[in-house]
């Protein structure tokens, strides 16, 4: 197996079931987690043997977007610039369908995206047919209250992630009036329950500071998240570009990732983060693969092209798709860039692809 996803692997390992810290204010859920441990134990080794038996590259993370419904209309918002066609969405069984596939293939984290995904029927489905894999929910908190939350609750195996810009001003300039204290109202009737969730922050210059030079992460712990995903800002286009990252704040968060995590006693993902131990972006298979609202395997969420559909194709044979096998390939050459995904950077090449495969 490659070194970088074998090391890609033990890292996953490491954060899921060996996290003590992580669980250590939610006890009630680690008999999930050990079993989800035991599970991410069996999937690597279904992995390792379809890599070498059938030279079949599965991903241990299968992130899905299952629509692109959302309740809100933030500035900016990369799903909305796909422009996705609504009704070429994805059924909630065909999503189910493919789920199932992947836990045969030796997935073993789903991670859930949209638009707002408690917007899709039967959402909650999936973690209740599977309790051996781990679902990282992406929302933006303000349908998890009431009934949807009391059935969160009782799926130990789902986390979900509530998304954030900063404080009251950055969050509710991004995302609307009043939404900031919405959400920190969510998280706290959340803490009170005892459910494991966590935030999730795009990364900009504009926030940077306040994100990850101040005590910001430490109020959010404080406020019962037991994961923080920093997901460092992708553009959608040129008109954006001036909220990437400068040089200086991606050289300060590459210093500092390890403290950042060893300062917090909350899991700390910083995506992409810093992949060069892994060899390069972990795209296209080497750690993910994404899955569009309207079924299409992409290498990427931030490169939206595709050659395979899972609407039309079992899972299993959208992985032989030429254009990912092209992307790993090549993943080599996608080095860090403007903004955070490589993908995006090389967008031309990737879409040069997907005529050559058409
Ligand atoms: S909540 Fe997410 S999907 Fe919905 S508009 Fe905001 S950024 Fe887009």
């Amino acid at each position: 197996m490659n070194e970088g996803i074998a090391l890609f692997n033990e890292t996953l390992t490491e954060a899921v079931s060996k996290n003590k810290r992580f669980l250590a204010r939610r006890t009630s859920y680690i008999p999930s987690f050990a079993r989800i441990g035991i599970n991410i134990g069996k999937s690597g080794k279904i992995r390792e043997t379809l890599a070498e038996s059938e030279n079949l590259v599965v991903p241990p993370v299968l992130i899905i977007s299952v629509t692109n419904d959302c309740n809100l209309a933030c500035a900016g918002c990369y799903a909305c610039s796909q422009h996705r066609d609504k009704s070429a969405e994805m059924s909630a069984a065909q999503i189910e369908r493919v789920v199932d596939e992947a836990a045969t293939l030796g997935v073993c984290v789903v991670m859930i995206a949209g638009g707002e995904p408690f917007l899709k029927p039967d959402i909650l489905k999936l973690p209740k047919k599977h309790p051996e894999l781990l679902f990282v929910m992406f929302t933006n908190g303000l349908l998890l209250t009431g009934d949807t939350a009391a059935a969160v609750r009782k799926l130990k195996n789902l986390v979900p992630v509530l998304s954030l810009e900063g404080g009251r001003q950055l969050t509710d300039a991004r995302r609307g009036e009043g939404v900031y204290d919405a959400v920190t109202a969510v998280m706290r009737s959340l803490d009170e329950s005892g459910q494991l969730f966590g935030v999730s922050v795009t990364l900009t210059s504009v926030n940077y500071d306040e994100i990850v030079r101040s005590d910001y992460l430490k109020r959010m712990q404080d406020a019962g998240c037991r994961a923080a995903f920093l997901i460092e800002y992708v553009p959608c286009g040129a008109e954006d570009l001036s909220l990437c990252l400068t040089d200086e704040q991606k050289a300060h968060l590459r210093a500092t990732e390890k403290d950042l995590y060893h300062r917090h006693d909350m899991l700390i993902v910083s995506l992409p983060g810093n992949e060069d131990p892994y060899g390069g972006c972990l795209a296209s298979g080497r750690g993910f693969l994404h899955i569009g609202s309207n079924g299409s395997l992409e290498a990427c969420p931030f490169a939206p092209y595709s050659d395979t559909n899972v609407k039309d194709m079992p899972l299993k044979q959208a992985l032989k798709s030429r254009l990912i096998q092209e992307v790993r390939h090549n993943h080599g050459k996608l080095k860090e860039s403007r903004g955070g995904c490589a993908l995006k950077e090389n967008a031309e090449w990737v879409k040069s692809l997907q005529s050559r495969s058409s």
